[in-house]
């Protein structure tokens, strides 16, 4: 079950494409995923070249 109650940006998050930890920004926007937008751009290429819907 997703706890609600707990702000979802408190988790550490490990980079999807190199897997540095990620800092993530405290407040309003969305959760980081990836060091760079480069690295978001790069990861999405090689899931779609690999057949996934991202
Ligand atoms: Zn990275």
């Amino acid at each position: 079950m997703f706890d609600t109650t707990k702000p979802v940006k408190a988790a550490p998050v490990a980079c999807l494409h190199c897997g540095a930890t990620l800092t993530q920004v405290p407040g309003a926007g969305r959760l980081r995923r990836f060091c760079t937008g480069e690295e978001g751009k790069a990861y999405r290429r090689r899931m779609r070249a690999l057949g996934f819907p991202v």
